[in-house]
């Protein structure tokens, strides 16, 4: 497993109550970080907190609520008296065609996908700025270079959005010594996508296009997500990575 030493430093990981960010979450306390778990729901955060064996901190919070991610920032700094790195995890994925699609679930992945990074990034970086440093770090997705999943229009919208405020924000707070990059995941086994490994004929479609003839694991993405926190890739930023297997190749 890559190991990087981030201790004395503070992570936020939003949407860490499982799957990808719980594993985040778990990367992170391993390499020495304090750790702020947010989730929107209590339980499933205090979950991923009890498996952690640094200091940490449940953060229950909405992110798609501009006003809830800034009070959790506050908390967060009054708690630990810095925030050093945010990891943009919490998503979701409503499916349904363009003609079928409501308002609330459109909305719904445009704010939590994409909104969310705005308001946390915004939060995080004035105390970054102070602070002279940090690392931000969002999960985007393979879809977010524009790549039509059949069902997915607001999904893929919002993660091409996210990877052009990446962009943005690595340019803008690279003043600042903020560092912004995407992590863009292919399949990964969570229960996002447990609707997938239901379907036989179309997982083996996805398998065939998958050059390492598997789906992702949580923990495939994690050592990405450190390396790009840490001193190692000090001038790296405003890059979008895939972890997939070799599905997408740009
Ligand atoms: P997941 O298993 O569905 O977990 C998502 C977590 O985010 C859940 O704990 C969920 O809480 C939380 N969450 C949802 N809305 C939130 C909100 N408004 N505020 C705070 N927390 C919220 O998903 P995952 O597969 O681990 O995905 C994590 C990230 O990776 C997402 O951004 C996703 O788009 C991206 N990604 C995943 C895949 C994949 O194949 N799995 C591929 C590409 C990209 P609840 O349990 O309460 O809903």
């Amino acid at each position: 497993m890559f190991s990087v030493n981030l201790s004395g430093r503070v992570v936020l990981v939003t949407g860490a109550g499982r799957g990808i960010g719980r594993a985040i979450a778990q990367g992170f306390s391993d390499s020495g970080a304090t750790v702020a778990v947010n989730d929107v729901d209590r339980t499933t955060a205090t979950m991923t907190a009890g498996i952690l064996h640094g200091d940490s901190g449940v953060y229950v919070a909405d992110v798609s609520d501009s006003a809830a991610v800034q009070g959790m920032m506050n908390k967060i700094l009054a708690d630990f008296g810095r925030v050093d790195m945010v990891i943009n995890n919490a998503g979701v994925e409503p499916r349904a065609s363009i003609l079928d699609m409501s308002d609330e679930d459109w909305n719904s992945a445009i704010n939590v996908n994409l909104s969310a990074a705005f308001y946390t990034s915004r939060a995080a970086g004035r105390i970054m700025k102070e602070q002279g440093g940090g690392a931000i770090v969002n999960i985007a997705s393979i879809a977010g270079h524009n790549i039509p999943i059949a069902l997915r229009s607001g999904y893929v919208a919002s993660k091409a959005g996210l990877v052009g405020f990446t962009r943005e924000c690595a340019r803008e707070f690279a003043a600042y010594n903020i560092r912004v990059n995407a992590v863009c995941p292919g399949v990964i086994e969570t229960e996002m996508t447990a609707y997938l490994r239901e379907n036989t004929a179309q997982m083996a479609k996805w398998l065939e296009d998958i050059p390492q003839k598997r789906l992702g694991i949580p923990e495939d993405i994690v050592g990405l997500v450190l390396f790009l926190c840490s001193d190692a890739a000090r001038y790296l930023t405003g890059q979008a990575i895939n972890v997939d297997g070799g599905k997408v190749m740009l």
